[in-house]
């Protein structure tokens, strides 16, 4: 193993590959992380971070069901074995005043998969939740088991990982991938919403949430019909969602979003009306037509670069996944320098 691995990110993607990539052998003075933005400026870090299944706002992939469910085991497992990592499993419903698709994907994936025609069996299950006063405007609902990862404390939790495996991260652009990837230097992208840089196929889909103080909800509400849901995070705030809206690139908070935010959301779950707001925030779900892009590339300049981005809405959902899958390709080429 005499390659050097620079990973490039340090969103949620490029944290997760790093760990995998020492958790599956590769010494930690062969591994560097190099970041334009640490982590708290990333896209991951507004992330509302629940777990589902079939991935959100990401293109359909093949692969996508089988990253979804890696990484619902490891968040499991990380919940179990580290509490302090800041995952959480509560209960998500998908309501919607019309009927469901069934959802195979996640009937498929969780034990814990029920679908209800009947509001009234549910409301134990909601009581419990700590949302008993559901609009009945809704007929059918379908609920699992999801862990959630609280960005805020999971992120700063990777990167301690990272640090006590002696992993380091040095917060500087790079300006060409491929000149980075020369003879012996394997370079990973994850580098997001940059991509769109050297893949014409990547595109933003910004997205606003709202993050409010309402600690008595202990569940995950999602709207089918007006798009709008509710994740609650471990310190007792919800994030009220969301927007979707493709190809808009600007930063910009717009006040009558955060209204509407609000109205669909407090229709939803009307205790809510009167909690109070913490913060709205803006970020780009990179999205890429055809999915994300995991697989080598040899450069002009001697080197590889494998390539993990274009997750989408979905970023923590597959993030396991998809750090399983980049590491193998690292670890191929590492061992075999002429195959990829
Ligand atoms: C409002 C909203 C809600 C979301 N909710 C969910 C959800 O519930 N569940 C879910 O799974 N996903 C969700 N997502 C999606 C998720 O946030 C993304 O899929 C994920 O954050 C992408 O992670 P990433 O590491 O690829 O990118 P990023 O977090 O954007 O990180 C990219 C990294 O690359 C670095 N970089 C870029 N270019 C360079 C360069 N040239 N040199 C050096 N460094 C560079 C950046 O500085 C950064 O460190 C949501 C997103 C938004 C916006």
């Amino acid at each position: 193993m005499k390659s050097h691995v620079v990973v490039v990110g340090a969103g949620v993607i490029g944290l997760t590959t790093a760990l995998q990539l020492s958790m599956d052998g590769v010494p930690a003075d062969r591994i560097t992380i190099v970041a334009k933005d640490l982590s708290e400026a990333t896209v991951s870090s507004v992330s509302a971070a629940l777990w589902e299944t079939p991935p959100y706002e990401m293109e359909a992939d093949t692969n996508a069901i089988e990253w979804c469910a890696a990484t619902l085991h490891k968040l499991t497992e990380l919940q179990r074995d580290h509490p302090e990592a800041g995952i959480h499993t509560v209960p998500s419903f998908t309501v919607s005043e019309k009927k469901l698709k069934p959802n195979v994907d996640a009937k498929n994936t969780c034990t814990s998969y029920q679908a209800w025609e009947s509001p009234s069996k549910l409301n134990a299950t909601l009581r419990r939740a700590g949302v008993p006063e559901l609009s009945d405007v809704f007929r059918y609902f379908e609920s699992y088991d999801a862990p959630i990862a609280s960005m805020n404390v999971y992120m700063p939790w990777l990167n301690a990982q990272l640090a006590e495996r002696g992993i380091k991260v040095i917060q500087k652009e790079i300006p060409d991938l491929y000149t980075l990837a020369k003879s012996n230097v394997i370079v990973v992208n994850c580098t997001g919403l940059a991509s769109h840089k050297i893949d014409p196929k990547v595109y933003p889909c910004k997205g606003q949430i709202v993050v409010i103080n309402a600690p008595w909800v202990r569940a995950a509400i999602l709207d089918m019909d007006s798009g709008a849901y509710m994740i609650p995070r471990t310190n007792g705030t919800l994030i009220c969602g969301g927007t979707s809206e493709n190809n808009k690139w600007d930063f910009n908070v717009e006040d009558h979003v955060t209204e509407q935010i609000m109205k669909k959301c407090s229709n939803i779950v009307p205790s809510i009306t009167k909690a109070p707001i913490l913060a709205v925030k803006v970020g780009h779900r990179p999205k890429r037509h055809g999915g994300v892009r995991l697989e080598g590339e040899n450069s002009p300049h001697g080197g590889v670069i494998v390539h993990n981005y274009g997750h989408g809405g979905s970023g923590l959902c597959c993030s396991w996944g998809t750090a399983v899958a980049a590491s193998k390709l690292v670890l191929a080429h590492m061992r075999q320098p002429s195959k990829l």
